[in-house]
């Protein structure tokens, strides 16, 4: 059994010559990969990080790798001699100024801001030299013009300064070289699109790395997990997502976490292409747990902060009993959670298991139960349920994915909240469900808000006016209502 390979549940049937043609397909791909980086596809066979196998493919994070436990072991030197030092005496002196703490260690790391950084066009002379405006330089028969052989042929060779570093150029630089405007033309040709060729691997390489979900720092923070013991082997890729990428791992037996390591363990690893999250910024920014926070945020912050919501959300629902992955660890943008499922086989997603008709209905109404909880003891409305994130293990089903996850009184909460009812009971009415409410009946089930209106228009915009009720109420009082009430009773505040 593959690691890698796609878990045996999400089968799906088609013709032969689909078949035939998707391979193809992807032999085809495979081999120009092949080709192009041998090592990376190498490096892709078998558990990707353990303990004693530690993926060499990349020098700049090897070296990190060395340098993390250098400094590690210097560090540890340092506070050796500080003891020794010091000995009993009253007043000691302290060593922590020398102390090298890798940068990987710290998290006040300046790789928070590399994104935004104004690139320095390496390719741009500093100082560009001009020709002067009229022309030409110098006096009677010693007047030289801008189209003078020598002096262009000299500047022609200066030029190529400027090519890209990789561009072998020799050292004709400092030979006098003379370059004709003819070879210098040619030349420049050359080297842009030698340039254009070399970005367009490049290109290539990060995409298939980003595949993956890990970039080298992501690695260097997976392997950090696997070195301190915390987990034992990460053996492969269970899911990738637009917004992020989901690792199966076997748990180690940390010596330093107090905590109990389950055996098996997803890592959610956010992924740190920002675009993704662009669209999502519509949960998190009205969020008033991070309304303070949002307007100074980079956007690798923001989405450590996605990471961060889902941990605490997690959390709330780990106290509250509901069936969900167990949080391990938070570090940065990735997540450490109990695995659902078992002997690397991720539980199915209700959308592609088959249940018998006393299961569907048993999971119907655990979903109402659970909906309920969440709504009533986490405070929280889940905001992307669906039959996508909940699975089927144990004979009952778990909620997964609730980075997006707000508040009931989030400016757009109910709407979030209508939307899972719609998807919760249209999955039931169509799985035979004859008891499933309607996703109306199962908003006001799950609210306890009393919206009457019998049609989907009138029930939204009653729903909108609530929102907007409360927003009025944040305006005017500079807090939110506690909870929402529409059966005429003065809303709850929360004193
Ligand atoms: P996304 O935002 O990409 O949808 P999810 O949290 O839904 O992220 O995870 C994607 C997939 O990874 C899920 O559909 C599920 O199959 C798998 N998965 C996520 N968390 C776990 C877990 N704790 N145990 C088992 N499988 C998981
Ligand atoms: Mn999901």
């Amino acid at each position: 059994q593959c690691p890698w390979g796609a878990p045996s549940t999400t089968s799906i049937s088609c013709s032969l010559a689909d078949v035939m043609s998707e391979q193809l397909a992807k032999e085809l791909q495979l081999e120009e990969e092949n080709a192009a980086f041998p090592e990376v596809v190498a490096a892709a066979e078998g558990p990707f990080i353990t303990g004693e196998n530690i993926d060499t493919s990349s020098d700049l994070m090897l070296a990190q790798m060395l340098q993390m436990e250098f400094d590690r072991e210097y560090d540890a030197q340092l506070r050796r001699e500080e003891k020794k030092i010091n000995g009993d005496s009253k007043v000691s002196i302290s060593f922590e100024n020398y102390r090298k703490v890798h940068p990987y260690d710290s998290d006040s790391s300046e790789d928070e801001v590399d994104w935004q950084d104004t690139r320095h066009d390496p390719y741009r002379a500093d100082k560009p030299t001009t020709t002067p405006r009229r022309g030409f330089i110098g006096k009677g028969k010693d007047i030289t013009t801008k189209h003078d052989e020598v002096v262009c042929g000299r500047k022609n060779t200066a030029r190529m300064e400027n090519f890209a570093p990789e561009f072998q150029v020799g050292d004709g630089i400092g030979m006098d070289l003379k370059l004709s405007n003819q070879v210098f033309n040619a030349l420049k040709q050359h080297a842009y699109s030698e340039e254009r060729r070399s970005a367009r691997l490049h290109e290539k390489k990060e995409h298939s790395t980003a595949e993956k979900a890990v970039d080298p720092k992501t690695r260097l923070l997976l392997y950090k997990m696997v070195n301190s013991g915390m987990l034992e082997t990460i053996t492969g890729c269970i899911s990738t997502g637009k917004e992020s990428v989901v690792f199966h791992a076997y748990g180690g037996n940390s010596a330093t976490e107090d905590k109990v390591i389950p055996p098996e363990c997803a890592i959610k690893v956010f992924k740190t292409t920002l675009n993704e999250f662009k669209n999502r910024d519509k949960y998190i920014k009205d969020d008033y747990r991070f309304k303070d926070r949002f307007s100074k945020l980079n956007p690798r912050k923001i989405i450590r902060m996605w990471a961060e919501k889902e941990m605490h959300n997690l959390t709330r629902m780990q106290n509250a009993g509901i069936p969900c992955p167990q949080v391990v660890i938070l570090k940065k943008h990735v997540l450490v959670m109990s695995f659902i499922g078992q002997d690397q086989v991720p539980a199915p997603k209700l959308k592609d298991v088959t249940l018998s008709s006393e299961d569907m209905k048993k999971a119907y109404y655990q979903i109402l139960n659970m909906m309920q909880q969440l709504y009533r003891e986490c405070n929280l409305v889940h905001a992307d349920l669906s039959e996508y994130n909940m699975l089927w293990h144990d004979g009952k089903v778990w909620l997964i994915d609730v980075s997006q996850s707000v508040e009931p009184t989030h400016p757009h909460g109910l709407e979030f909240l209508f939307r899972d009812c719609r998807n919760v009971s249209q999955f039931f009415q169509k799985g035979g469900v004859a008891e499933a409410l309607n996703e109306r009946e199962l908003f006001n089930a799950v609210s306890g808000l009393n919206i009457t209106a019998d049609n989907e228009v009138d029930f939204q915009a009653e729903i909108e006016a609530l929102e907007k009720m409360n927003e009025d109420h944040v305006q005017n009082h500079g807090k939110k209502l506690s909870t929402f009430s529409s059966d005429g009773d003065p809303p709850i505040y929360d004193e």
